[in-house]
């Protein structure tokens, strides 16, 4: 059995609004484990339901093999990291970490010796003594995690910790974040609709759409093989050819025939692009004129204009030169492996 396992979890507001819709779910020991989805689609209500903040309107949640629900939110043994840092001001650091401990009566000198250690761990060993008033968000949110880690909690629950600082920073405590939590080798829940910080962070992501379930896998499984056309462009970016002649012209090329397929698809740095009259091997094309270059240092997007629509095509290694101009007469190589097709009901057609 799975260390956590979450069972057909439904919770309702009031009689008509569904925020979570039959949930199933399994973290094992260890795992970074991240809910991934737009706002609203349910994140923040799973994991409160894990913490114990609300409790399910039906559905099974375990822990270690224990039924959690019956558990009051106190007594779980769950740390928790949230976005605002939420520590207190007047406080200081060591006692802000210490803080969890008190109400554990745990002895004098053992609090000393796992604050120390939390703080070690976050970095801010030399800082026990300072307000974080007088320290940064993201020193603030380093406070708010050895808070969570003190207790030596059996799960760790984060909401958006990151969302509050600059990009930059965001980048830096991300990679923190997921060394610290390797280290304890405690098994966390990381709740984000930013799809870069999941790719980056996390041992598995669990996409989820309005209350449900869309893919869970590890990360490049999602961006690389996404079960629904939901997953594919949430994650990434992803081009959809109109359907009509030049799409079918352009399948053709390829010998492929397929009915009952909604959408063809491909991901931007999957396609190519080349001159008019350069021969390509290998590739279906399809012609099309710049309508913008849009140069982003190391890699650029190229809008072509296309018969089967507006495709945009990324470069890597832009350079300096090759440049291309808007009004340009260009043709897109799409090889047969950048096609991904969805059916009618947005599942996955394999082809
Ligand atoms: P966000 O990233 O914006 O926090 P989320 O995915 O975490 O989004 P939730 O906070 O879980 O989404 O909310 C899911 C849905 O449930 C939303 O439509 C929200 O308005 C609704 N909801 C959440 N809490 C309550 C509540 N106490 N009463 C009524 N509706 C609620």
């Amino acid at each position: 059995m799975s260390y956590l396992t979450v069972s057909n979890a439904t919770k309702r507001f009031g009689t008509s609004f569904t925020a979570l819709d039959g949930v199933s779910l399994a973290v094992e020991r260890g795992e970074f484990f991240t809910l991934l989805g737009p706002s609203g689609c349910g994140k923040t209500t799973l994991l409160r339901s894990i913490a114990g903040f609300n409790d399910l309107t039906s559905g099974d949640i375990t822990l270690d093999g224990a039924n959690l629900r019956i558990v009051p939110p106190h007594q779980r043994d769950i740390g928790m990291v949230f976005q605002d840092y939420a520590v207190f001001p007047h406080l200081s650091v060591f006692d802000n970490v210490a803080f969890g401990l008190k109400p554990r009566k745990v002895p004098a000198a053992e609090i000393k010796t796992r604050v120390t250690q939390a703080l070690e761990a976050v970095r801010l060993g030399a800082m026990a003594e300072r307000l974080p008033a007088a320290m940064s968000g993201g020193q603030q949110q380093r406070i708010g995690l050895a808070r969570a880690m003190v207790i030596n909690p059996r799960l760790l629950l984060m909401d958006e910790p990151l969302s509050n600082l600059d990009a930059k920073l965001r980048i830096e405590l991300r990679e923190e974040i997921r060394d610290i939590q390797k280290q304890v080798d405690i098994a966390t829940i990381y709740v984000t609709h930013d799809q870069e910080e999941a790719l980056a962070i996390s041992d598995r992501i669990c996409v989820m759409n309005a209350g449900r379930i869309e893919q869970v896998g590890t990360p490049p499984e999602i961006y690389g093989n996404p079960q629904t056309r939901f997953v594919a462009e949430f994650v990434g970016t992803l081009n959809t050819f109109t359907q009509g002649a030049a799409l079918e012209a352009l399948l053709q090329q390829m010998g492929i025939k397929v009915m009952s397929v909604a959408a063809w698809t491909a991901r931007p740095e999957r396609l190519g692009l080349a001159s008019r009259d350069e021969q390509l091997s290998g590739a279906a094309t399809l012609d099309g004129t710049i309508a913008k270059f849009i140069y982003l240092g190391r890699e650029a997007h190229v809008q072509v204009e296309t018969a089967a629509g507006m495709i945009v095509v990324q470069i890597a290694n832009p350079g300096m030169t090759r440049t291309r101009e808007p009004g340009e007469p260009v043709k897109v190589a799409v090889p047969r492996e950048a096609l991904m097709a969805f059916g009618a009901d947005n599942a996955r057609i394999e082809w």
